[in-house]
């Protein structure tokens, strides 16, 4: 069968403009689209002879050849410029609305990645430093198993969209504005569920507490994230799944606050000791070690022990412990230990300040401060 002069199937002149044709094509396309002219058989050719006749004229570089040699300067074929197959109404039923809503070139259903997901994981410090491998519980959202993640019951398949024509995405005139939403009949699918799977209800994903094993590094810190690629929550419509990133918390020790790579602690010591010098014994997390306290050593002077700290996981350097001195005030004091006390307090003074390191240079601040404010 010959084929029509495609100026004539769309009932535009020769010399008619872009748009003259684009009208006509929508016109005759809503005319004789299959799904309106159920009881008419003709209405598929005559809406595939619009297409045809439409994909070459919307085109600058086939209408000239059209113009030039007639529909054999269009024959399929190497070299030919260009043939048509035979598509199915779905896809021309696409084309249709993607003109009218003037997204014709978007094809093809939006993809969403799923979620990223946040876990808190605490640890003790130890733990912290050492590195372990831990279990934790996650309730996230996977893909329905029932139905494949589709959405749609066993056995059947999701429709496509009729708003959007299966694009996901509609175009709004808004006055000079033309602007691109995501279709709110499918929110973005493309897709439809006629018939619901009975375990999502039709939203391909569910509620699922994961169990995962996660692998954490010697020495993360308070705050440290540990990123769990595609653990995060299934995507929608094929999309990938998000990432999880499980955020460590360290709880409070009872002996140690850490710095980075750092270590600090208190260390309680006696009067005497403080006076006569000695040696305590001083926790680390690895065990304890001594420290050598040098005679008069006054209370909050802190000791340096390098090496004695953690590392981070920016950092293998092994840092440091610092130790503060708090000389311990005695208390529970029989009437024995009182008088001796007395008795030394009696025999410092008498020393006056050369036994008071402290005091001496206090006083004189005390007095300047008070001299100021009285000028
Ligand atoms: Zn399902
Ligand atoms: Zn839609």
């Amino acid at each position: 069968m010959a084929k029509r002069d495609y100026y004539d199937v769309l009932g535009v002149s020769r010399t008619a403009s872009a748009d003259e044709i684009k009208k006509s094509y929508r016109r005759l396309a809503m005319k004789h689209h299959p799904d309106r002219n159920k009881d008419d058989s003709s209405a598929g050719g005559k809406f595939k002879e619009a297409k045809e006749a439409y994909e070459v004229l919307r085109d600058a570089d086939k209408r000239a050849t059209y113009d030039r040699f007639g529909h054999e300067g269009l024959s399929p074929g190497p070299g030919g410029a260009g043939g048509f197959s035979a598509e199915g109404f779905g896809d021309i039923f696409g084309d249709v609305f993607g003109d009218i809503f003037g997204g014709g070139r978007q094809r093809g259903s939006q993809v969403f990645r799923g979620a990223d997901l946040g876990h808190e994981l605490r640890l003790d410090l130890e733990e912290a430093v050492s590195g372990d491998s831990v279990t934790i519980d996650v309730p996230t959202r996977v893909s329905c198993e029932t139905c494949n993640g589709s959405g749609a019951k066993k056995g059947t398949e999701p429709v496509k969209c009729s708003t959007c024509g299966g694009a996901g995405q509609v175009r709004m005139q808004q006055g000079f504005f033309s602007i691109q939403q995501t279709c709110p009949a499918c929110r973005g699918a493309g897709t439809m569920i006629g018939d619901p799977c009975a375990d999502c209800h039709g939203r391909g994903r569910v509620h699922k507490t994961k169990t995962l094993s996660v692998k954490v590094p010697a020495g993360v810190d308070d705050g440290d994230r540990i990123r769990l690629s595609g653990e995060g929550e299934a995507g929608r419509n094929g999309g990938p799944p998000g990432d999880l990133y499980v955020e460590i918390r360290v709880n409070p020790h009872k002996l140690f606050t850490r710095d980075g790579a750092d270590l600090a602690c208190e260390v309680p010591v006696s009067m005497a000791t403080a006076t006569l010098g000695g040696e305590v014994e001083l926790p680390t997390l690895n065990g304890h070690v001594s420290l050598k306290v040098p005679a008069g050593t006054q209370s909050g002077k802190v000791f340096r022990l390098r090496g004695k700290g953690v590392s981070t996981v920016r950092d293998a350097r092994q840092g440091d412990l610092f130790a503060k001195v708090s000389v311990e005030t005695p208390v529970n004091l029989t009437a024995e230990q009182k008088d001796l006390l007395q008795q030394f307090e009696e025999s410092v003074q008498a020393g006056g300040e050369k036994h008071s390191p402290r005091t001496g240079g206090w006083l004189d601040t005390v007095k300047r401060f008070f001299d100021r404010i009285s000028q």
